[in-house]
Formats: C-alpha cells, sequence, structure tokens
C-alpha cells in the first residue's frame, strides 16, 4: 500500500532519487513540499529553474523584470527565438510547465527592492539569487535575514562563478561578503559570459538548494566558492562577519 504523499507516478519518476539513501522517500516528500524563489531568469536563474522543476520541486517563484534579447538565447536554454520580447519569469514558466505537471509557478515580473522583497520572498524555503546587479542582491539578502531563509547567491561572468550560501541565523551574510569588494560592477554586457559557466554555476545552486531541502550533504555556509573555467578549479574562502553589517549585529 502506498503511504506517501507521492503518487504512484512521482513514486516511478523520483525512483532515482529515492533509491539514493542520502534522499530516500522523506527527502522526495520534501522536496514536493518545497517552495523556493530564483530571483533573476537570466543565464544562472534558466539552470537552476530547471534543475529544481525537473527534480519535483513543488512551488517555483521566478522573479524577473527583463525581457528575451537575442543575445540571452546561448545560455539561457529555456529560451527560444519566439520568446524574445517575453517577460523572463512567464517564458521560463511556460518552457518550465512541461518539463513536471505537478510544479506550482508563481510569476512576478518586478525588480526587487527593499520593502518589495520583504514581502514577495516571504513563506519560502530556501531563495535563491541569480541576479546581477548589486543593488537587487543586497535588498534579497536583507529580506533573508529578515526572514531566517537560507539564501544561495550565484555569479557568473567571463571564465569565472561564484557561490555563496548564507545560513538562515548565523552570519556572515551577502552583506559582510559585500564588505570586503569594492564597488566596481561589471556586467556580462561589458565583459562577456562564458555560456557553460552559467550553467554550471546556476545548476550548482539548484543543488545547493535541494541538499537544504532535504538536510543531506555539509552546507558551505558562509563560505564564497570561486570556480575558475580556465584552470578548471573550485577554491573556498571562509567570509568573516563585517563589524560594519548592520544586519549581522544582533545574530
Ligand atoms: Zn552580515
Amino acid at each position: 500500500m502506498n503511504t506517501s504523499t507521492l503518487s504512484h507516478s512521482q513514486l516511478m519518476r523520483y525512483n532515482r532519487h529515492i533509491v539514493l539513501p542520502q534522499v530516500d522517500l522523506d527527502g522526495q516528500e520534501l522536496i514536493a513540499r518545497a517552495r523556493i524563489a530564483v530571483v533573476g531568469v537570466g543565464g544562472l536563474g534558466n539552470a537552476a529553474a530547471m534543475s529544481l522543476t525537473g527534480s519535483g520541486v513543488g512551488h517555483l517563484t521566478l522573479i524577473d523584470n527583463d525581457c528575451v534579447e537575442d543575445t540571452n538565447l546561448p545560455r539561457q536554454l529555456l529560451f527560444s527565438q519566439q520568446s524574445v520580447g517575453e517577460n523572463k519569469a512567464t517564458a521560463a514558466r511556460d518552457a518550465l510547465r512541461p518539463l513536471n505537471p505537478d510544479a506550482q509557478f508563481t510569476c512576478i515580473d518586478g525588480a526587487l527592492t527593499g520593502d518589495d522583497a520583504l514581502s514577495l520572498l516571504a513563506g519560502h524555503d530556501v531563495v535563491l539569487d541569480c541576479t546581477d546587479n548589486k543593488a537587487t542582491r543586497l535588498a534579497v539578502n536583507a529580506a533573508c535575514v529578515r526572514h531566517q531563509t537560507p539564501l544561495v547567491s550565484g555569479a557568473a561572468i567571463r571564465f569565472e562563478g561564484q557561490l555563496f550560501v548564507g545560513h538562515p541565523v548565523c552570519p556572515p551574510c551577502y552583506h559582510c561578503l559585500g564588505e570586503l569588494f569594492s564597488e566596481q560592477q561589471l556586467s556580462c554586457t561589458e565583459a562577456g559570459i562564458f555560456s557553460p559557466v552559467a550553467g554550471i554555476i546556476g545548476t550548482y545552486q539548484a543543488m545547493l538548494a535541494l541538499q537544504i531541502i532535504i538536510g543531506t550533504g555539509d552546507i558551505p555556509y558562509g563560505k564564497l566558492m570561486c570556480f575558475d573555467a580556465l584552470e578548471h578549479q573550485w577554491q573556498s574562502f571562509s567570509v568573516p562577519r563585517s563589524p560594519a553589517c548592520p544586519l549581522c549585529t544582533n545574530r
């Protein structure tokens, strides 16, 4: 008798997950109940949303105020020539639906600022920061600290990728990390991006989110992980709590 909250067809579909002792039936049920927000549905967000949807995440919130452009297509693989001009969040949802008919989606066509981020990101189990601008990153981080929600932040440019995972209650946070770097900011428009690097980092964000949901693996909380696609190396650094961080003073 099937006593799982998963249907028979879901048990068949996710069999390759369920046979892993680290996932098991309990883990797959947690994935099915999970609500995950993907902020930014560009190169990172496409790869992350694809992996999360395929893996059986129950609810995805997709947030982006950009429209699909021709120059996105080499790495934003949910989009096609027909998507050009459409909002990225709704175009991604339309491409993801056939991948998993059980998944639910909320699409938000907007940019996240302080108050918006706080209300729109409430009630999620994990938030993925897949954006490319610092103001949004800081707003998303502040909301995650307030809601005590784990944050998986990703970045990709040229042949380089970065990941940072913010703990729900312990410092450091993304703001602490930002204190370590100068304001200099390059966008992929100016600097370029090697397409598969965005896929690697976005997929890694999805993997970390699933591991947080099911509570398996050694989550690199508070670490900055850097990927070099030319040397084919990962390096990991512990990020110190910043004494100047207004969000971590009482954490
Ligand atoms: Zn902080």
